[in-house]
């Protein structure tokens, strides 16, 4: 996963692009690089490895001017962290340059029948732009060339391309997002909407297999297998939505939204749910799809459905074709994508593809959400925080209504809701964040935690650790709590944290468990409704029936969010992520 942006236009190019790819700093943040048409019909390159402000700071690139620019933010899969291997990349000549989201599967080949070639990276990227010299030397026009090279390259690639000795960019949509942006006098073509939000809300969302131009007064179709669909229509995104406001960063802005997003909910008219519950009447079977927050989403809401009496599964993509034997043409899936281009999700499709499908995402234009017989929006809103938050605690919320809609308990359903609604008013408050600031505080230089549960409160504990690993660095373990004594209590000695989520239903058993990991000198930190003696720190979690995760989660989302403050780390960029995972 990457961000690619691309404007050409009457006004200078720099400032658009620059701007556009900071906010697509989320798809990825290993290196940065843009590429604009010079003075002297060159394309001229700007790129180093590191955040996007300080490499525009060292090469002055606020001063360049260029009516036509792209620009490039990496997540490296082929090729190491450095300089040379950041986009973009260039061919021989040094006038075309391309930026490139996915994975080439059959680079080396067309690396070796490119021998005359001079290779600088060890990117798969590279091959594209010394693919389009190759056809052009060979006769072709540019156009032509970026499509003749997009014809030769395997696997899922979305590229953008620009020739000093053309007026066009280029685009080439093939798995990865891309989509036009429409402005007087001058085109976007970038990874998403939020990226040029603030010069236009016009766009055309590209198809897989479209080859497009653009140019100053707007865009050519040069290759589609969708005619007549590429529609430019107004979209609704708020600016807010983009922005950290008075938030220090997006991560606590996200998560403190949840109240917000959850009262809204609350209030609003669940009808919209009514086609897909009667769907899952009807099935035989629930299979819910995804992967990392999301796979905690599907595991507990197929704890939903089989508490209320249907068969239902957990199941991750890469693990569905184990399943392949077992899939009936009466069961349904359910898929849970906050980008809607997860793309272990996008390849496992084809194994699924007589059975009906739901989608609960929250990109409303994205391959998964096209793909599915029933779109259910999560919205949530544009999340930039890089570790999921209101993103999993929505499309939870949602699936759980879901289950509760197909078995006629609506009004059960909705009264938790407004509960939960109801106890969120007691979490957002200074007395909770203050315990949850000196906590963060005392667990800081942990080099290993342990998180305990039983049931629904193991999932949310799957969750809680998921969060402290990806913004604390923290070993977090998730463990359920009834398997503790069976061999990683091994690892509990004097002062070695576990953070316990225990609600009602499985207190009494739990008290047990923790009572075990007192005895050898542990630290508990309790997520509860009432304080218990085993607890060496409580933090108050306030029951809100099937929803009771919720609070509990929201409760983790801020302590790991604190917990990375206490250790300098940036929330939203933690290393090596990236938002969302479109590559294998
Ligand atoms: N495969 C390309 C690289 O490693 C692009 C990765 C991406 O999508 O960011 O440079």
């Amino acid at each position: 996963m990457c961000g690619i942006i691309g404007y050409t236009g009457n006004e200078n190019s720099i400032p658009l692009v620059l701007e556009g790819i900071k906010n697509l700093e989320y798809r990825g943040y290993d290196s940065f690089g843009c590429a604009f048409h010079g003075d002297s019909n060159s394309i001229e390159v700007r790129k180093n490895v590191g955040r996007i402000n300080n490499i525009i700071e060292e090469y002055g690139i606020t001063n360049e001017v260029s009516d036509r620019s792209i620009a490039h933010t990496r997540w490296a899969t082929h090729g190491g962290v450095t300089k040379e291997n950041s986009h973009p990349l260039l061919d021989c000549s040094g006038k075309i340059a391309v930026v490139h989201n996915g994975i080439i599967e059959n680079f080396q080949e067309l690396k070796d029948n490119l021998h005359s070639h001079a290779f600088v990276s060890e990117t798969d990227t590279e091959v594209l732009p010394h693919l389009i010299e190759q056809e052009i030397k060979e006769g072709k026009t540019f156009e032509d060339a970026v499509m003749a090279a997009a014809g030769k390259i395997k696997g899922f690639s979305s590229f953008v391309a620009m020739s000093a000795d053309s007026d066009s960019i280029l685009a080439v949509k093939n798995g990865s997002p891309l989509v036009l942006g429409l402005k007087e006098n001058g085109t976007f073509v970038a990874s998403d909407v939020p990226s040029f939000l603030k010069h236009t809300n016009k766009v055309v969302y590209l198809f897989d297999g479209d080859v497009i131009a653009i140019n100053k007064s707007g865009f050519k179709i040069l290759k589609t297998d969708n005619p007549g669909k590429h529609k430019a229509r107004d979209v609704n995104f708020a600016i807010s939505d983009v922005e950290k406001g008075k938030y220090r960063h997006f991560m606590l802005k996200e998560i403190t939204e949840q109240q917000k997003l959850i009262s809204s909910l609350a209030e609003s008219n669940l009808s919209y749910l009514n086609n897909a519950s009667s769907l899952i009447a009807v099935s035989r079977k629930v299979y819910i799809i995804g992967s990392g927050s999301s796979f905690h989403v599907a595991l507990l809401a197929a704890n939903l459905f089989r508490d209320l009496g249907k068969d239902a599964i957990a199941v991750q993509p890469q693990d569905l074709y184990n399943y392949s034997k077992l899939i009936a043409s009466e069961d349904i899936f359910i898929i849970v994508s906050q980008s809607g281009e997860t793309m272990d999700i996008v390849e496992a499709l084809p194994l699924i593809k007589r059975n009906k499908k739901i989608g609960i995402i929250n990109t409303e234009e994205s391959t998964l959400s096209n793909a599915v017989d029933y779109f259910i929006n999560i919205n949530a809103g544009h999340e930039k925080g890089v570790a999921a938050t209101k993103t999993f605690t929505m499309s939870a919320i949602l699936v759980c209504l879901l289950a509760m809609f197909s078995f006629g308990q609506e009004k059960e359903a909705v009264n938790d809701l407004k509960l939960l609604d109801i106890n969120l008013y007691n979490l957002f408050v200074p007395s909770v964040y203050k315990i949850i600031k000196e906590t963060s505080a005392a667990i800081k230089n942990e080099k290993d935690m342990f998180f305990l549960g039983r049931g629904n409160d193991y999932i949310a504990a799957m969750e809680a650790a998921l969060k402290m690993k990806e913004v604390t660095y923290i070993h977090s373990e998730a463990i359920d709590s009834a398997t503790f004594k069976h061999g990683p209590l091994a690892l509990v000695s004097k002062g070695v944290y576990s953070i316990a989520i225990v609600s009602e239903r499985f207190k009494d058993r739990e008290i047990n468990n923790l009572k075990e990991v007192k005895a050898r000198n542990g630290k508990i930190i309790g997520l509860a409704n009432e304080k218990l003696d085993v607890f060496d720190v409580f933090i108050r979690s306030q029951p809100a029936g099937i929803f009771s995760f919720v609070p509990q989660i929201i409760i983790s989302q801020l302590l790991a969010y604190y917990v990375s403050l206490a250790k300098h780390i940036d929330p939203d960029h933690p290393r090596n992520l990236a938002k969302a995972v479109t590559t294998k």
